[in-house]
């Protein structure tokens, strides 16, 4: 392909995705595709010979959208939202077109300095203090890896002493409450913490960790002679967006000395708007915090955004130095390999300046306001409705329910499977996709708005849609 063939291509996959994005509301939200579907049209082989790629792009409709799930779809309610502005999405063209690798300063300095740059307004956005640095990360679950190795590093110096995980005197824990994001297992796990050196706190009614359990699990370890090395605070947890009391939780951790890491993936880009930031008044106590502009705010996936107060732990752990890597700049400039964990960057930053650019921090804030108020508005719905029950608080744009028809009350494995088969009719249906999920051995129906094309017509459409499924 040459620059001409270049050109042409490119205007025609732009107006691909116009088309694409302005036609969405018409196409059913949930993928149709059975498995095995989508793999069955494309040939055993790899072409042998190339300049089809118009039969490529010809072929996306017909082949690979009925494979889709539209999660830019204003009636998608499902898992939490993954919104990819337009802007982001040119953002995405520059970013390949560039081809640029960002793991030095050298390498492309502007793929530093405009992360610097962008992580700092992204920072005073969400009410942050100076104290915190950031650094874009693929997504939370890798900054929450992040922070535990940086725990660990902390508590036991492990990157340096030439013993690595086996270090320490006495076996490390980490604390979370039993509603946190599966990542957070998995990164205990990966960060050599082990299941029996992983307590998962129970919540008290309101989802929110009981911080009567983990003060006093954390006392039985250091009496046991463990140590506690670092506490993970949700600030909206996946299943209800409960709010994990992080103030008390940093004083718990100042007296035992844990790492607190914060996990605010999802309502982290609440924090936009002052009126919702007592829900993580104690943040400045926190020694990282990672929450993910790809969810909410419009920047296209990849782009988790971490905290950190002091990076010479992360730092002393990501480090690397062979002489192909050393520039004349180390040590004045920011060599943001040294910050995660893979060495190769791409230059995200682009994303979150074009979409700022284009919105400004006020469009941001609207957004977010407007879904809050929508998920008002569903909440008091539900809890008008005789033969509805909700499950939990709804702090941010997350709604927990269930159906309850009187004739099915108390019987739990009726409920169970009545409300599996709502969600089976809403979702199969194609109008619009929610998540069904267990919460505490109950099954409920979880809504969450807040796809950047959900207004409050759709919305209420969802209301309808519901109790129509819910009828006998
Ligand atoms: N933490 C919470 C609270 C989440 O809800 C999620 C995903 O929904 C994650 C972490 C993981 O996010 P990521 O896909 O960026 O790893």
């Amino acid at each position: 392909m040459d620059a001409q063939d270049f050109r042409r291509f490119g205007h025609q996959l732009i107006d691909w995705v116009a088309d694409y994005r302005e036609g969405l509301a018409s196409r059913p939200v949930m993928s149709e595709a059975q498995p095995g579907d989508i793999r069955a049209k494309f040939p055993a082989h790899p072409p042998q010979k190339g300049g089809r790629l118009d039969e490529a792009v010809a072929a996306l409709d017909r082949d690979v959208l009925p494979g889709i799930t539209h999660w830019n779809h204003p009636s998608f309610f499902a898992y939490f939202p993954s919104n990819t502005s337009y802007a982001s999405i040119l953002a995405d063209l520059v970013i390949a077109g560039l081809g640029a690798q960002g793991m030095s300063w050298q390498t492309s300095p502007a793929a530093t300095e405009v992360e610097e740059v962008v992580m700092d307004w992204l920072r005073q956005m969400v009410g942050l203090g100076e104290a915190f640095t950031g650094v874009i990360h693929d997504t939370a679950s890798t900054a929450t890896l992040t922070a535990l190795l940086s725990a660990r590093e902390r508590a036991s110096n492990f990157s340096q002493n030439g013993r690595g995980l086996q270090s320490g005197d006495a076996p490390l824990v980490v604390y979370a409450s039993d509603q946190s994001h599966s990542s957070i297992e998995k990164a205990a796990l990966l960060a050599g913490f082990g299941r029996d050196h992983l307590r998962l706190i129970e919540t008290d009614d309101d989802h929110a960790i009981r911080l009567d359990l983990l003060e006093a699990a954390i006392a039985e370890d250091v009496r046991r002679g463990l140590r506690p090395c670092a506490v993970i605070a949700c600030i909206g947890t996946t299943g209800t967006t409960a709010v994990d009391p992080l103030a008390k939780i940093a004083d718990i951790a100042a007296r035992f000395g844990p790492w607190l890491h914060v996990d605010a993936a999802m309502a982290g880009t609440a924090m936009v708007l002052p009126e919702c930031r007592d829900h993580w008044t104690g943040i400045e106590r926190a020694d990282s915090l990672v929450f993910n502009p790809h969810k909410w705010m419009g920047v296209g996936f990849d782009f988790s955004a971490y905290y950190v107060r002091d990076p010479e732990h992360l730092i002393r752990v990501m480090s690397t130095n062979p002489s192909y890597l050393q520039t004349k700049q180390d040590g004045a400039v920011k060599n943001y390999r040294d910050w995660h964990i893979q060495l190769g960057r791409r230059f995200r930053a682009l994303k979150l300046w074009f979409h700022l650019m284009d919105v400004g921090v006020e469009g941001v804030q609207a957004l977010v306001r407007r879904d809050l108020g929508n998920a008002q508005w569903f909440k008091d719905r539900v809890d008008a409705a005789a033969d509805w029950e909700r499950l939990a608080p709804v702090p941010f744009q997350t709604i927990c329910v269930r159906h309850v028809p009187a004739a099915l009350k108390g019987d739990e494995a009726a409920l169970k499977a009545h409300n599996l088969e709502l969600a089976r009719r809403v979702n199969e249906g194609g109008e619009a996709y929610i998540t069904p999920a267990l919460l505490k051995g109950k099954q409920i129906l979880r809504v969450s708005i807040g796809a950047t094309a959900t207004e409050r017509a759709e919305v209420q459409a969802l209301w309808v849609l519901l109790n129509e499924a819910a009828a006998p």
